[in-house]
């Protein structure tokens, strides 16, 4: 096209790389704290706390008492494609973390600091990042783990700003994030609070069925089939709920792979296959499912998010969902239609 100018080709600095990568892990503070309650995870840690402001959008702070960060690491800690938990390689991984991601991306678009005190060592330090330049290490008082603060998510680039909801449905994003999260480690203790909304506490629980309890609700547990199967070593657990114990939509549906939160299409169809006979069109089950299988046979490195997988056999896995729950709500005594004229 005449007029289209040839400029040359130039490598971005690393400030607009962070923010282009940035646009696809942090959409929403609800995103933000996922990554920064998964890296809590990650560091081993028995609690974590969620504090939030303006629906997360003007402060989110995430305090854990795990491993920590050594002083030497912090400034590796928030660049980019600098992470402790690829030692493994792609095949093997067992954190929620992998990407060395997350950190960058948020300090590219917010204003990101981060206290911490490594096991043993003799102090903590403190980093800060601003239009992702870095301030720091300095010494700072804390007795154990990290301190994560998030402010004015945003700031620098007010067209996403722009795309944010209300305060109120931020902070249920928030809410939904940290319950996903929370169903995933039982023993581990979630509160969320702050000025913008009620204190949301999980404690510590003894077991799954005791945090499904505090997460989902009571009635789950005496309103659902226990789910339990196996084909090919993947293995299928959790609770699935009565046909009458539906919903107007799908936010009380958790899946799970290998430990890991996600909304994968074909684990939501197949959950819906599996309720096919027994439930009408418009409403939608209440489940809570583990898959388990072999790291080697899921890829989990399909979006930056992390809420799609892949499966190297999707019908084996989508078999064994739709066999589990029609077999369960077989010996419930359920009567699917299909049967119903028998
Ligand atoms: P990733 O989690 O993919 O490795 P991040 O950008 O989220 O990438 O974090 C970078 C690194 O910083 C992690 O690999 C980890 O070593 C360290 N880190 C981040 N958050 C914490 C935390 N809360 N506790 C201990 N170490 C952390
Ligand atoms: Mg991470």
């Amino acid at each position: 096209r005449p007029g289209s100018s040839a400029l040359p080709i130039v490598q971005l600095d690393e400030h607009l790389i962070d923010q282009i990568a940035a646009g696809e892990v942090v959409e929403r503070p609800a995103s933000v704290v996922k990554e920064l309650v998964e890296n809590a995870i990650d560091a081993g840690a028995s609690r974590i706390e969620i504090a939030t402001a303006g629906g997360g959008k003007t402060l989110l702070r995430i305090t854990d008492d795990g491993c920590g960060i050594p002083e030497d690491e912090l400034r590796l800690a928030v660049r980019r494609h600098c992470t402790s938990k690829l030692a493994g390689g792609l095949d093997e991984i067992a954190t929620l973390g992998f990407r060395g991601e997350a950190l960058p991306s948020i300090g590219s678009v917010a204003k990101l600091s981060l206290r911490s005190r490594a096991e043993g060592a003799a102090g903590a330090f403190e980093i800060a990042v601003d239009q992702g330049r870095c301030d720091g290490p300095r010494p700072t008082p804390l007795s154990r783990g990290t301190v994560v603060e998030v402010r004015d998510l945003f700031h620098a680039v007010p067209a996403r700003l722009k795309f944010l909801k209300s305060d109120r449905a931020e902070s249920s994003a928030i809410t939904d994030v940290v319950r996903r999260l929370a169903l995933a480690e039982p023993e581990v203790r979630f509160e969320i609070s702050g000025p913008d909304r009620t204190p949301t506490v999980f404690e510590a629980a003894r077991d799954m069925t005791e945090r499904i309890a505090q997460v989902v609700g009571q009635e789950l547990r005496d309103n659902a089939v226990a789910i339990e199967a196996e084909r090919e070593e993947i293995r299928l657990t959790g609770l699935a709920g009565l046909p009458t114990f539906s919903r107007g939509n799908s936010l009380q549906q958790f899946l799970f792979v290998n430990g890991r939160p996600v909304r994968d299409r074909l684990l939501v169809s197949a959950l819906r296959g599996g309720y096919a006979d027994v439930m009408a069109k418009d409403r939608h089950p209440v489940a809570v499912l583990f898959l388990t299988l072999d790291p080697a046979l899921v890829d989990v490195n399909v979006h930056p998010a992390k809420a799609d997988v892949r499966f190297r056999d999707p019908g084996l896995v989508r078999g064994l969902i739709v066999g589990a729950l029609r077999q369960a709500f077989g010996e419930a005594g359920l009567r699917s239609s299909s049967e119903g004229t028998a």
